[in-house]
């Protein structure tokens, strides 16, 4: 999913320098809401990473929510589009998508799939609904690749739904472990050098867990359904709020009357990112040589 191609606006973000390493639990640093946007040929989604509040949030570049049973929301897809430098991570909790790029791989996510791709060096893609009504709702996170990986081979890991495992870590809690570790439960993903933990975690009524968190990783609480309660001390969050957590080495949720919610943490990769559209490097000359590989099909 990517905004229309134009030529790159020159700004490059410099990253910001690393805090001493942090114990104890998590608190909410900060907690906002989404922004309605358009994308692809006209899908609406919210983009919740990625919007003026919250630009980035290292090694997180982009999150989107899409979630709609109006076919008109959705039914544009996103038509063939490139992507340099970067993972798209897609999820999928209800619908159809349909994926197909330049190099002949075709995939059908499904409800409660993945697919983690790692675009690299380069693909152009189309991902469009297999569906003409009903719902369609998930999310797709943009991860950073470090400098060493940006121009690697393109990689799908395409995981279906009964791939995903689930941990009961306590008492009313159910979580899909994607990627990363919970509960002595590993995800089937094989991620890289920013060691992502996400995370799909279902309360019932009155449930509560504290989730280990590996210290100086950035990390993320995105309610989906219901309400919850992140940090220590507990900051209530609604359906569709994020919480940006602070350092630390746990974070504590809970829910009075149920929540849905997303748990994403990562390694900062504390590099420039020279950021536009579908291309994301760490100076503007790669941008600039982004533009042109696209532009003469060396994609
Ligand atoms: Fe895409």
């Amino acid at each position: 999913m990517t905004d229309a191609l134009q030529p790159p606006p020159l700004r490059v973000a410099r990253p910001a320098a690393p805090a001493a390493s942090a114990e104890g639990p998590r608190r909410v640093a900060w907690s906002g809401r989404g922004m309605a946007a358009s994308d692809g040929a006209g899908v609406k989604l919210t983009r919740v990473i990625g919007q003026p509040a919250l630009a980035d949030l290292d090694p997180f570049l982009m999150l989107d929510e899409f979630g709609s049973d109006d076919p008109t929301a959705y039914i544009a897809g996103f038509p063939d589009h490139p992507h340099r430098g970067f993972e798209t991570v897609t999820y999928m909790l209800a619908g159809r998508m349909r994926h197909r790029d330049n190099k002949g791989n075709e995939g059908l996510l499904t409800a409660g799939s993945v697919q983690w791709m790692t675009a690299g060096r380069g693909i152009v893609h189309s991902e469009m609904p297999e569906q003409e009504e009903g719902l369609m709702q998930g999310f797709q996170l943009w991860l950073n690749l470090p400098a060493k990986d940006k121009m690697t081979a393109p990689r799908y890991q395409d995981i279906a739904p009964e791939a995903i495992p689930v941990a009961q870590p306590a008492p009313g809690v159910s979580v899909k472990v994607i990627a990363g570790e919970l509960g002595g439960v590993r995800g089937p993903v094989e991620a890289g050098a920013t060691e992502p933990l996400y995370v799909d975690i279902r309360l019932e009524p009155g449930a509560s867990l504290d989730v280990p968190l590996t210290s100086g990783h950035n990390a993320f609480v995105y309610v989906y359904e219901g309400a919850a309660e992140a940090g220590e001390p507990g900051q209530a969050l609604e359906r569709g709020r994020i919480a940006v957590l602070s350092d630390g080495t746990s974070v504590r949720l809970a829910s009075k009357d149920g929540a849905r919610l997303i748990l994403v943490a990562g390694k900062p990769l504390r590099e420039p990112v020279a950021k536009y559209g579908p291309f994301v490097m760490n100076t503007t000359d790669e941008l600039r040589q982004a533009f042109a590989d696209y532009q003469a099909g060396l994609f």
